[in-house]
C-alpha cells in the first residue's frame, strides 16, 4: 500500500458542494495538433463538477482505493509543520496544481525518500525543482494541453479587458455612476494594434489565432520557429530576438515556461524599451517578471494596463503590491482551472496515474522528467538551469 499526497485548493467559502451554474460542459475528445484528450478508465467524478478543490479530490479516491493505496488531500502545504510536510516522507506520489502550489524544493525532496512520480494536475512544473527531481530519479509529469486553450480564452479576454478599460467602466455602473467621459479617455480599439508574444507554444499559438479576426498585426518570438504554412496563415512576423519585438508592439504577451534563466524575463531595461503606453500580459508565470519594475511602469505610465493570473508566492499575500498597482486586472490564478479545463486535468491525472500503477509507459507529452533528466515535452520546453 502506497500513499499518495494530493496538495488542492480550498473549497469555496460557500461550502462544497457549489451551486453549479450549467449542467453540462462540451466533451472535448482531442486538441489543435492531433494529441487526444485523456482517456483514463472509469472516471470517478461528473465532467463539469468542482473536482480541483479538497472536497472535489481530482474525484480519484475510488481509483487509488480500490488498489489499496492511502489518498491524503490537503491545502495546508506551505511551513513546516504543514500537513504537506508531515506526510511528504511516506508518500509515493506527490500531485499538485500551479494554482495553489505545494513548492516541492531540493530540501523537500531530498526528505521525500519514498518519492518516484509528482503530478502537476495542469500545466506548468516550475513548483518542482526540476534539477533535484531528476537527481533524485524522480519522474515528473503534466497533463499537457488540458488547460491551454482555457488559458489562450483568458488571454483574449484581458487584452480586450484592458485596451477597452473594461473594468474601470464595469466598476463605474456598479457604483450607480454614468461617467462616460472618465470610462472612456482610456478606452482603445484593439483593431490595428501590433499584437507579440514571447513563446508561440500550445497557449501562444492558440492565442495568436484567437486575435487573428481582430484584424490586428501579429508578432512572437520563439525558441523554435513556427512551420512556414502556419506563419503565412496567421501573417505572424517572427523576430529573432525579444528585443526588437518589444519595441514595436503595443500589446506584450508572456507564454513560455519559468526556470532559472527565464526568471525576471522581463525587467526595468525591458519595460523601458516597450512603447510608452503598452499593455502587458502574464499568465505565464509571476517569477517572468520583476514585481517591483511593473509596479513603477505602471505609475510612471510607461505600461498602460497589467494583466495576469500568475504571482508569486502563491497564494499572494495580502499586502502584495500587485493588488493595489494603478491599471491592472489581476485575477488570483483561475485561467487554466475553469470547470471544463478541470475535468480534463482531473482526467489525466488519473490517466498518469493508472500508467504508472499499471506499469505501462506515461505518454511522452505529460513527460517533463523521467530517468534522471528532462524527457518528452520537458526536453522540448524546459531547460535545468
Ligand atoms: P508549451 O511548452 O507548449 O510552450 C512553451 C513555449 O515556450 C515553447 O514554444 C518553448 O519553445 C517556448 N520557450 C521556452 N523558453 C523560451 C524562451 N527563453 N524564449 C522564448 N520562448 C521560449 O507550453 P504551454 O503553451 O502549454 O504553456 C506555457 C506556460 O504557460 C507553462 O509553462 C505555464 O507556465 C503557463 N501556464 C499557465 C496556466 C495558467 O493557469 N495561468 C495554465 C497552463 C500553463 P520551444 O518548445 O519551441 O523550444
Amino acid at each position: 500500500m502506497a500513499k499518495v499526497l494530493c496538495v488542492l485548493y480550498p473549497d469555496p467559502v460557500t461550502g462544497y458542494p457549489p451551486r453549479y451554474a450549467r449542467d453540462d460542459i462540451p466533451a472535448i475528445a482531442g486538441y489543435p495538433n492531433g494529441q487526444t484528450a485523456p482517456t483514463p478508465k472509469d472516471l470517478g467524478f461528473k465532467p463539469g463538477e468542482l473536482v480541483g478543490c479538497v472536497s472535489g479530490e481530482l474525484g480519484l479516491r475510488s481509483y487509488l482505493e480500490s488498489l489499496g493505496h492511502e489518498l491524503v488531500v490537503t491545502s495546508d502545504k506551505d511551513g513546516a509543520d504543514s500537513v504537506f510536510d508531515r506526510h511528504l516522507p511516506d508518500a509515493e506520489v506527490v500531485i499538485s496544481q500551479p494554482f495553489w502550489p505545494a513548492y516541492l524544493t531540493a530540501e523537500r525532496i531530498a526528505k521525500a525518500k519514498k518519492l518516484k512520480l509528482a503530478i502537476t494536475a495542469g500545466i506548468g512544473s516550475d513548483h518542482v525543482d526540476l534539477k533535484a527531481a531528476a537527481e533524485h530519479k524522480v519522474t515528473v509529469a503534466e497533463v499537457t494541453f488540458s488547460n491551454s486553450i482555457s488559458v489562450a480564452e483568458h488571454v483574449v479576454m484581458m487584452v480586450l479587458s484592458l485596451v477597452r478599460n473594461y473594468l474601470p467602466s464595469h466598476q463605474y455602473a456598479v457604483n450607480g455612476g454614468w461617467n462616460i467621459a472618465d470610462c472612456v479617455s482610456r478606452s482603445y480599439d484593439l483593431e490595428g494594434m501590433h499584437f507579440g508574444t514571447i513563446a508561440a507554444g500550445r497557449i501562444g499559438l492558440a492565442v495568436l489565432r484567437r486575435l487573428k479576426p481582430f484584424d490586428v498585426h501579429l508578432h512572437y518570438t520563439d525558441l523554435h520557429r513556427l512551420p512556414a504554412d502556419v506563419e503565412k496563415e496567421l501573417n505572424v512576423t517572427y523576430h529573432a530576438d525579444a528585443e526588437s519585438m518589444i519595441k514595436q508592439v503595443d500589446v506584450l504577451n508572456l507564454q513560455m515556461p519559468l526556470y532559472p534563466s527565464t526568471e525576471h524575463y522581463i525587467d526595468e531595461k525591458k519595460l523601458k524599451l516597450m512603447k510608452r503606453g503598452a499593455y502587458l500580459i502574464n499568465t505565464a508565470r509571476g517569477k517572468l517578471v520583476d514585481r517591483d519594475a511593473i509596479v513603477r511602469a505602471l505609475e510612471s505610465g510607461q505600461l498602460a494596463g497589467y494583466a495576469g493570473d500568475v504571482w508569486y508566492p502563491q497564494p499572494a499575500p495580502v499586502d502584495h503590491p500587485w493588488r493595489r498597482m494603478p491599471n491592472e486586472g489581476m485575477t488570483p490564478h483561475i485561467s487554466g482551472s475553469s470547470l471544463s479545463a478541470q475535468a480534463r486535468y482531473a482526467a489525466g491525472t488519473l490517466e498518469i496515474l493508472q500508467n504508472f500503477y499499471g506499469k505501462q509507459p506515461i505518454r511522452p507529452e505529460y513527460l517533463i522528467v523521467d530517468g534522471g533528466n528532462l524527457a518528452g515535452a520537458g526536453a522540448h520546453s524546459y531547460k535545468l538551469s
